[in-house]
């Protein structure tokens, strides 16, 4: 029983840690400058809302979830499969 505070609260710096790491990366892989009107992915128009909250918006939000969701998976936070049979 003792150290399973500390243990916790490890694991729980490192998820933190991880999080905040891919964050930074999707931060800096953000292009700076113009926002795009047409999506560079599949040429949608990008909304003027979202180009205004996204300085430098390049892709749409259905596109971008999609890099976002490939750029987690590349930096190897893969441990999603095993959480889901834990709660399951
Ligand atoms: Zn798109």
């Amino acid at each position: 029983m003792a150290g399973g505070f500390a243990k916790d609260g490890a694991v729980q710096e490192q998820i933190d840690a991880t999080i905040e790491d891919a964050v930074a990366r999707t931060r800096a892989r953000l292009p700076r400058g113009e926002s795009l009107e047409y999506c560079e992915e599949c040429d949608v128009a990008i909304p003027e809302a979202r180009r205004k909250a996204v300085p430098g918006v390049r892709l749409c939000v259905v596109c971008q979830s999609e890099r976002d969701k490939e750029a987690v998976n590349v930096s190897g936070y893969n441990r999603r499969g095993s959480k889901d049979s834990q709660l399951r």
